[in-house]
């Protein structure tokens, strides 16, 4: 890992702001080199590498799955995960729900946007997130707590596209909040902000930024990742 990099990452943060190591794909020699620093939020996005890891590593750690989670892969995590980033529907709420309370948990969750130019990436438009609230109480799902919001800014040498798109996620934070979580102080959580991007992100208000490569390096997409 890049341990200067990483100490500068957490030097420049304001402390409002949660530094989630991205080690997805990476060895557990790497995660276990950042926690012996005083890192614990961990953040990966494949259900049965995370529990792997989970498994083996330090148990003080609080994993952040940031991946697109799949129905069948949720019982992987609920046991012990500690924050889902990518909710994209009412079913997956839903399946969420049903599998925590078998463990008797309250998973937090952060609801994914769509914020980016970029068609592949995943999330709801505001319009799709608000008909989700219209049709359906979230706060009667027992086992689950909404705390706020994710995305994923464009891939884009634009900074000033960049800023546009963090400030509009925080729009949208703040129109959930006021009409639908008035009440909850626990939705506070704006998770925005990669290796690329995260000083935009922390200038339009972002609480948690997921930087990954800037700490462990580029990642090698070739390695078969059996999920
Ligand atoms: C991989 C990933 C990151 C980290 O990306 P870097 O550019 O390596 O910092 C952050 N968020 C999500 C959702 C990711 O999939």
């Amino acid at each position: 890992m890049n341990v200067d990099k990483y100490q500068e990452i957490c030097r420049s943060l304001p402390p409002h702001v949660q530094l989630i190591a991205v080690s997805k794909t990476k060895p557990e020699s790497d995660i276990e080199a950042a926690y012996a620093l005083g890192q614990r939020h961990f953040g990966e996005n494949k259900a049965q590498e995370l529990k792997k890891k989970y498994e083996d590593l330090p148990k003080d750690i609080l994993w952040h799955f940031i991946g697109h989670l799949q129905t069948n892969k949720i019982k992987y995590i609920i046991p012990f995960v500690h924050l889902i980033h990518s909710i994209d529907s009412y079913k997956l709420l839903e399946e969420v729900n049903r599998q925590a309370e078998k463990h008797q948990r309250r998973v937090a969750c952060l609801l994914q946007f769509h914020i980016a130019t970029e068609e592949t990436k995943f999330g709801f438009s505001w319009e799709e997130c608000e008909e989700m609230l219209q049709q359906h109480d979230l706060h009667s799902l027992k086992n689950v707590e909404i705390v706020g919001v994710m995305g994923m800014a464009s891939l884009t040498e634009n900074r000033g596209q960049i800023h546009h798109e963090f400030a509009t996620l925080h729009d949208y934070f703040t129109r959930l909040k006021t009409k639908y979580f008035t009440t909850q102080d626990s939705f506070k959580e704006l998770s925005m902000g990669m290796t690329d991007d995260y000083p935009i992100a922390v200038e339009e208000g972002s609480t948690m930024i997921r930087v990954g490569s800037a700490i462990f390096g580029k990642r090698n997409y070739n390695l078969p990742v059996n999920d």
